[in-house]
């Protein structure tokens, strides 16, 4: 039986308790933070507040301990091989730009194909096509199927047609699904592909385990899992990181520097250009100490009692159209009302304090697909519980009569 207790869980966010009336399901956009995280920010700045890897004095030295702890941390939560392979970014927007601007001036050339899916954040497609356009390369797109999973059999035959890269998110962030990563991986490993993972949705809901994907990047946000926002983490094994272009230069990335030449500094640094966000990442690493405090397993199981209680619910009102599927779901439900916009539908349930978005999520792809123009996302996160769903459950029942008297 699961010892997961929602209410001590919830009970560690300030939040919650400054503001008991509202019901937070705007966490696919970013969670709240625990006191754990807000006090190592604090504390940083308040009793610290030095620039790392660069000062004479102790405090800087400090500082540059528990920047440098919190890549341990991050390197030992995703089980990578090297502490190097950890680059601090300002988030999975910087890393995935990352990516695509070093592989392109080193790895890819005119005439590759890099392969997407339908289903891609528009982080996960932009910084390719802006170079991609640019260089002559190529992309093409998984489609999906009518349950709108990836279509395994279509990728299958895309990677027959040797894309180089290979770039896909762990959980889409409109629909909940999660992909099969490990499987997709595998397959376009086979075919000799570069493999990057989006896990900006995914690492909250499964702790990913670097050597076991074997993926060679994988990216996330830090304010998508407790973290304070503006931090980032772009993990690439070391031979690849080796080989990205940096995207940023200037001080702590090189070695020497004349008006001639630069030579760069060894990974990590190589890639964090100028001052990173040092109490953001001290702020990272407390968020991922605290998280593993508890039974993934428990979460997941708390999350899916949630989903299967929104379900549920809405399958009794009249006129909700659910664009999610209830299976491999990481607990992101996108739905529509009628023909409603909504816009309007999320802001009846704003009058109700229930906080969701709505639109089209940074994934047009994705929308043009589904011929809608948006949806209402409603996305669960440990701390909710069966009140918020039903309080959300009751704001619907409420916006849809009203809207459509
Ligand atoms: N990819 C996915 C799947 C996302 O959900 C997001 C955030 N909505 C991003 C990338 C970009 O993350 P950020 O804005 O934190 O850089």
């Amino acid at each position: 039986m699961s010892g997961f207790d929602v209410q001590q869980f919830r009970s560690q966010f300030t939040f919650f308790q400054l503001q008991p009336d509202w019901v937070y399901l705007d966490n696919a956009a970013t969670m709240h933070k625990p006191k754990a995280v807000t006090d190592a920010v604090q504390r940083f700045y308040q009793q610290q507040n030095s620039n790392v890897h660069r000062g004479a004095h102790q405090l800087s030295q400090r500082a540059t301990t528990e920047f440098e702890q919190a890549r341990d941390i991050v390197a030992s939560f995703i089980n990578a091989k090297h502490r190097h392979e950890i680059i601090f970014t300002s988030g999975a927007t910087a890393a995935l730009n990352q990516i695509a601007f070093g592989l392109m001036h080193t790895v890819l050339q005119p005439g590759d194909r890099i392969l997407l899916t339908q289903l891609e954040h528009h982080a996960n497609i932009v910084p390719w096509q802006l170079h991609c356009q640019r260089h002559g390369i190529h992309i093409d797109v998984v489609p999906l199927n009518s349950s709108l999973q990836l279509d395994l059999a279509a990728y299958q035959q895309l990677l027959l047609q040797k894309p180089k890269v290979v770039s896909f998110s762990h959980v889409s962030n409109v629909l909940g699904h999660i992909q099969p990563v490990q499987q997709m991986v595998a397959m376009a490993k086979a075919a000799g592909a570069i493999t990057v993972i989006d896990g900006a949705q995914g690492v909250v809901y499964q702790q990913p385990d670097m050597q076991q994907l074997d993926c060679d990047f994988y990216v996330f946000s830090g304010h998508k899992i407790y973290g304070p926002t503006g931090t980032g983490v772009l993990y690439g094994k070391t031979a690849l990181l080796e080989q990205l272009t940096p995207l940023l230069a200037g001080g702590e990335m090189i070695e020497q520097v004349s008006f001639v030449n630069t030579t760069f500094n060894k990974l990590p640094f190589r890639l964090e250009a100028g001052t990173p966000n040092i109490a953001g990442v001290i702020g990272l690493g407390a968020a991922l100490q605290w998280i593993q405090q508890y039974n993934n397993n428990d979460l997941i199981q708390h999350k899916s009692l949630l989903l299967k209680a929104f379900f549920s619910g809405l399958a009794q009102i009249k006129g909700v159209d659910i664009l999610s599927m209830p299976v491999h779901n990481a607990g992101i439900v996108a739905l529509n009302v009628d023909s409603e916009h909504p816009s309007d539908v999320a802001a009846m349930l704003d009058q109700q304090q229930v906080a969701v978005r709505s639109g089209q999520h940074c994934a047009m792809p994705l929308f043009s697909y589904l011929a809608r123009p948006g949806a209402v996302r409603c996305a669960f996160a440990a701390y909710n519980t069966l009140d918020d769903v039903n309080r959300c459950l009751l704001a619907l029942e409420q916006a849809v009569e009203i809207l459509t008297a």
